[in-house]
């Protein structure tokens, strides 16, 4: 049996363990992971947001060690993270995002990518173009979570945009939006971060001091009342787009939904292509987004240095 080391979560808590190697099915590809990202996702599963345990991680960037179709072997890849069961109504229509029986990297039913080597079907898996470097292909799942709002919901240029939250995932919708032609401003908490994407000519608000309202609030703040807050910049007929995954229940003021005529949408995994064909085009400031790099042998330090309030990207060098 061959073993590998990988960040293991098991009842809360999360341990550095030798596990089994993963076995190819059918389809799928093993890929040596190099980086791999700590997203508020992982550690909302630590609090347990969702039951899991297992291999944590959906964010990596790796390179093709064993394809059995051969075309991939040795390419540097990043990968989807559904798998569905594609068979079902929801697989058959192209959403296996919503198949019930999906099995989700790192997050569902899958060991994740916080490990040596990972296994997933070839389907999911794109080629990263060479100027891309490893630091900004480990971006690309959450970037792809940000161009899932613009499959999701259409922003004429004309609409005024605001993303709510200076976390990671902000950051990087605001630089999506930018790049799709959209004026958005960041409403947050801290200058220092808001500031990161203030190159792209984003302009950053303390959240309390911006009166103004808006057409469209993409709600990133990883917080259970982000809602409320969306609630009270949003414009009459405006939308709210939410995109936290957080675990636990508000209470809602549901009559200023229905007399504002808002739209609430909620968003969640999005599609890789435009995700990478944005990091091949332009140089997004991602360099600034990291702020610390631990080698998968401290990687439980990673997850609790992530966890500390106002921390930029905290990455996982899994192999070289
Ligand atoms: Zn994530
Ligand atoms: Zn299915």
């Amino acid at each position: 049996m061959i073993v590998i080391r990988a960040l293991v979560l098991e009842n809360g808590e999360i341990l550095l363990k030798e596990v089994e190697m993963p076995d190819l099915q059918p389809g799928e590809v093993l890929i040596r992971v190099n980086l791999a990202g700590i997203c508020s996702t992982d550690l909302e599963m630590t609090r347990g947001y969702i039951p899991f345990s297992g291999i944590l991680g959906h964010e990596f960037v790796g390179t093709v060690e064993k394809d059995p179709l051969g075309e991939l072997e040795g390419k540097r890849v990043v990968g989807e993270i559904n798998i569905g069961c594609g068979d079902c109504y929801y697989c058959r229509k192209g959403i296996k995002n919503h198949c019930q029986e999906r099995r989700v990297l790192g997050i569902r039913q899958r060991p994740g990518a916080f490990a040596e080597f990972l296994a997933l079907p070839r389907e999911n898996v794109f080629p990263v173009p060479e100027v891309i470097t490893n630091e900004e292909a480990v971006f690309t799942e959450p970037l792809a979570a940000g161009f899932q709002v613009l499959e999701q919901v259409h922003i004429p240029p004309s609409c005024s945009v605001a993303v709510l939250g200076d976390g990671r995932l902000g950051l990087l919708l605001a630089m999506v939006l930018v790049e799709s032609g959209l004026q958005p401003v960041i409403l947050g908490h801290h200058r220092d971060k808001m500031e990161v994407v203030a190159s792209l000519g984003i302009k950053g608000f303390i959240a309390e001091d911006f009166g103004d309202k808006v057409d469209f609030v993409i709600e990133c703040t990883g917080k259970t009342n982000g809602l409320q807050l969306a609630q009270e910049l949003v414009s009459p007929r405006g939308t709210i787009v939410l995109k936290s995954t957080v675990k636990g229940k508000i209470s809602l003021d549901m009559a200023s939904l229905v007399t504002g005529e808002i739209t609430v949408v909620g968003s969640r995994c999005g599609p890789f292509p435009p995700a990478l064909r944005l990091l091949k085009g332009k140089s997004l400031p991602l360099e600034k987004m990291v702020e610390k790099k631990f080698p998968l042998s401290r990687g439980r330090e990673g997850v609790k240095y992530a966890s500390r309030k106002g921390v930029k990207k905290v990455v996982l060098e899994i192999s070289g």
